[in-house]
């Protein structure tokens, strides 16, 4: 017996997941193939710096706010109940800009940072010198943003994966759901290959895939899969040590050396080809940006689908007309940095309490959110 079914084993029905188990509910979490192994694996793992600023009120900002707060108290949690370390390091970060052409994009960043307490430092050739030696010195303007941090994702999926399974949560994969199961106005459980399973709340955490949920129901969750392809870099040596950014691209630089290039943005589909263009793109831009990785090998290059959403802001809360549905999804470029808030939000909604974060601003039905509040560039 379940009390909720959740549909999809990313990051987001992962941590809700875990976060539900922890307050006693019995779940139950389907994965149409391996548990954790789309979008959440294929990320980069930027988590942003903490908002010290008391009076947030945009719902993304608050959201983000709140998972950045949660972030390390996770990870110890997760260390302490696994014994798995989930990569969380407060690397700092670098952003960029390369040409003058992109100086007043970046300069309009700082209003942001100020107006939401992030703490960052205007940056000149000798402290860049001296916070990345790497780093290329032909930069038009250049911030240090010391509390900005990364996890590694493929660990951070499995130490969710192991914490769930050690409180009895009922994992399955290769569990497509194909509908829904209705009585009257109520959802009462889900209809899969290999039967029906019933519970009194269904939540959709299908990421990308989510909107072709909703379809069987008549409800419209645009979900359309942003494509993000990425590289793995070896430079044979520690080259980097603080996560740099320059506009959309980014590396991302591990423990031990290796350096993550990512990304693109493609609206191409579920289309999973690596493409030659692509992994040019990020090559150059890995190497404009730390010439020194041009003697790097390249071991790895992969996609994921990034769930879209109609605006910027994902969709969290209850399905409108009927009763025990609920959705989490919608992301975009930050649903691994996102998701400590999200599960936190979604377990109070779920056990009836009020949202830590108050969920109106994501209802699936409301108006469009201005686009100014860009998630994470990642
Ligand atoms: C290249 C790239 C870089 C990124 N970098 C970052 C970053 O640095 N920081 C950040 O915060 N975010 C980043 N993101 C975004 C982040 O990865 C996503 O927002 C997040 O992973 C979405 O998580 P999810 O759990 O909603 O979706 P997913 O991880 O895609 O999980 C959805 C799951 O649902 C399952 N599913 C779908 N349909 C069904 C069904 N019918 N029945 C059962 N199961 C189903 C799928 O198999 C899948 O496992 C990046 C994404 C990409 C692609």
């Amino acid at each position: 017996m379940t009390d909720t079914i959740l549909i999809g084993g990313g990051v987001v029905g992962l941590s809700l997941a875990w976060e539900l188990a922890l307050r006693n509910i019995r779940v139950t979490l389907l994965d149409k193939s391996a548990i954790g192994r789309a979008a959440s694996w294929a990320g980069a793992g930027l988590i942003p710096p903490p908002h010290r600023a008391p009076n947030l009120t945009d719902p993304t900002c608050l959201l983000r706010a709140r998972s950045a707060e949660l972030y390390p108290e996770w990870s110890a949690r997760l260390l302490e109940a696994t014994g798995i370390d989930n990569g969380f390091r407060v690397s700092g970060g670098i952003d960029v800009a390369l040409e003058p052409a992109e100086e007043p994009a970046l300069a309009s960043m700082t209003g942001r940072w100020r107006k939401q307490g992030i703490r960052y430092e205007v940056v000149d050739d000798l402290r860049a010198a001296e916070l990345e030696p790497a780093l290329t010195r032909r930069f038009a303007r250049c911030y240090f943003l010391p509390e900005r941090a990364q996890i590694r994702n493929p660990w951070h999926l499995r130490a969710l994966e192991a914490a769930c399974l050690a409180l009895g949560v009922d994992l399955r994969p290769n569990c497509q759901v194909h509908e829904f199961l209705i009585s009257g106005d109520r959802v009462t459980g889900v209809s899969t290959a290999s039967g029906s399973i019933h519970a009194s709340q269904v939540v959709v955490t299908a990421g990308a895939w989510s909107e072709k949920l909703f379809e069987t129901l008549n409800i419209a969750v645009p979900t359309r899969p942003i494509k993000g392809q990425m590289l793995l870099l070896d430079p044979g040596r520690v080259v980097l040590r603080r996560i740099v950014e320059h506009g959309k691209c980014y590396l991302v630089p591990r423990d031990e050396g290796l350096v993550l290039a990512g990304a693109t943005e493609e609206w191409t589909g579920f289309d999973e080809t690596l493409t030659g263009d692509a992994r040019e793109m990020l090559w150059n831009e890995a190497i404009s940006l730390v010439p020194s990785l041009a003697d790097s090998k390249v071991i790895g290059h992969w996609c994921g689908f990034r769930p879209g959403s109609k605006d910027s802001r994902p969709y969290l809360g209850p399905v409108p007309g009927l009763e025990g549905l609920f959705v989490a999804t919608g992301h975009q470029r930050a649903g691994l940095s996102l998701s400590p808030g999200t599960a936190e939000s979604m377990a109070d909604l779920l056990t009836g309490k009020p949202p830590r974060v108050a969920l109106d601003g994501y209802a699936i039905d409301r108006p469009l959110a201005q686009r100014r509040d860009e998630t994470v560039r990642s």
